[in-house]
């Protein structure tokens, strides 16, 4: 056996500029992106220097100028931004915090995990979610009369090039492939798998990328539809939508998936209509809270865009007030609590309405906004709150998730 390739090699590296604790959490999360011969980046306590953990140790020298370059553009980013709170929750039950959730629903048979960042559930687990959703879209339709809608799991590339994914978030996108029309490609595939044992894949020169992707955000495939709209005032689009982020090697539980559930509000109209809808929120999401009886937060934000883009968009971000984050805490498999982010509620200005053609009847590009609920995420902080004892849970909920 060759113990140099398959010992992992560390080596020590020095960060351009010492990091505190927010930034090295982003640049440890990112570090999956950075090789295929890099396993992970472990950032030092005292955030002035790194540990570059090495799956693979051939091209060491490039591979290691990969990570310097990523390093530096990472330590670059702006963190410590003033962190506004503009509600907080305050659970009932007073039982403890329930550790490792994610296991004791599997244990108890209520979620399947795939492993690849899929789940499947049934009975409290699939309850919960259904009700998460269902009381949001009823929390939307009461307050803004909102529309129903559904929308594909797939998007073309050039919506989301339109939307900007491609450029904020280069890292998580998923394409498509296809088999090529040509029948002896088809045919080889077939052969190939015919009675063996593992899946075969098909050589990457018989498989084709056509543009189309899995949707990486909730709300993206509702804004071609809108094209050519004119808004005296506004309106609003309630659904749940399926979204695909690739997380590489930071899927975890139902808190990073590969493929989950959002249940999307999006409000699109003049700028006083928007900022309404917005605002409203802010009660709404609270009554929520209430109603599951969870510790939460609403607070400002901003996104984990990837590497080269972080540093600007994020003080944009921050500087605009434009992301509110629902933060949620919930404990690790090691009993450590981390605040996780089950939701949050976005203002665009009019970025999709200059780009989908959509206006207000002054002609001006029409103003959009929405919010995304991550009902897996839900489905672990209720869990995490009040834990399977059904007589801690709210009475509400609990009849109609234990019966
Ligand atoms: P965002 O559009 O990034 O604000 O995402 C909307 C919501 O989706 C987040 O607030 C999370 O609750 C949820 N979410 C985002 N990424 C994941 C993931 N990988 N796994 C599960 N839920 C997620
Ligand atoms: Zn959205």
């Amino acid at each position: 056996m060759n113990t140099q390739l398959t010992v992992p090699m560390k080596v020590a590296i020095d960060m351009p500029r010492q990091v505190d604790d927010e930034v090295a959490g982003d640049i440890e999360k990112e570090s999956v992106f950075v090789s295929p011969a890099i396993d992970r980046i472990v950032v030092s306590e005292d955030g002035k220097s790194a540990t570059v953990v090495l799956k693979d140790r051939r091209n060491l020298d490039a591979v290691m100028d990969k990570a310097a370059r990523f390093l530096d553009v990472m330590a670059k980013q702006v963190s410590g931004y003033e962190i506004k709170v503009f509600f907080e929750t305050k659970r009932k039950d007073e039982g403890p915090y329930q550790r490792d959730v994610n296991s004791g629903l599997v244990e108890r048979g209520w979620l399947h995990d795939y492993g690849k960042g899929q789940v499947a559930y049934n009975g409290p687990v699939l309850k919960l979610a259904r009700l998460i959703n269902e009381k949001a879209a009823e929390l939307y339709k009461r307050e803004y009369d909102a529309t129903d809608g559904h929308f594909p799991a797939l998007v073309d590339s050039e919506t989301l090039h339109k939307c900007g994914y491609f450029d904020s978030h280069p890292n998580a996108v998923t394409f498509i492939g296809n088999m090529v029309e040509d029948f002896d490609a088809i045919e080889e595939f077939r052969a190939a798998n015919s009675c063996s044992e593992g899946a075969h894949m098909p050589p990457q020169d018989h498989v084709h990328m056509d543009g189309m992707c899995l949707n990486p955000a909730a709300c993206f495939p509702a804004y071609p539809t809108l094209k050519g709209k004119r808004y005296q005032t506004g309106e609003c689009f309630t659904w749940m939508g399926r979204v695909f982020r690739y997380e590489s090697r930071n899927i975890s539980g139902l808190d990073r998936l590969f493929e989950f559930n959002v249940r999307e509000l999006v409000f699109v109209g003049t700028d006083d209509y928007v900022k309404d809808v917005r605002n409203r929120a802010l009660p709404l999401v609270e009554e929520l809270a209430s109603f599951f009886d969870i510790d939460c937060k609403l607070q400002t934000a901003t996104d984990p865009f990837f590497a080269t883009v972080s540093a600007a968009k994020k003080f944009w971000q921050a500087a605009q007030e434009v992301k509110n984050e629902i933060k949620i805490p919930v404990l690790d498999a090691d009993g450590k609590t981390t605040n996780i982010a089950c939701g949050s509620i976005n203002l665009h200005g009019n970025f999709f309405g200059e780009r989908f053609d959509i206006e207000d009847t002054e002609g001006n590009a029409a103003m959009t906004g929405c919010v995304g609920l991550g009902i897996e995420r839900w489905v672990l902080a209720v869990f995490t709150q009040h834990g399977y004892d059904p007589d801690r849970w709210p009475e509400a909920v609990r009849e109609k998730i234990f019966d």
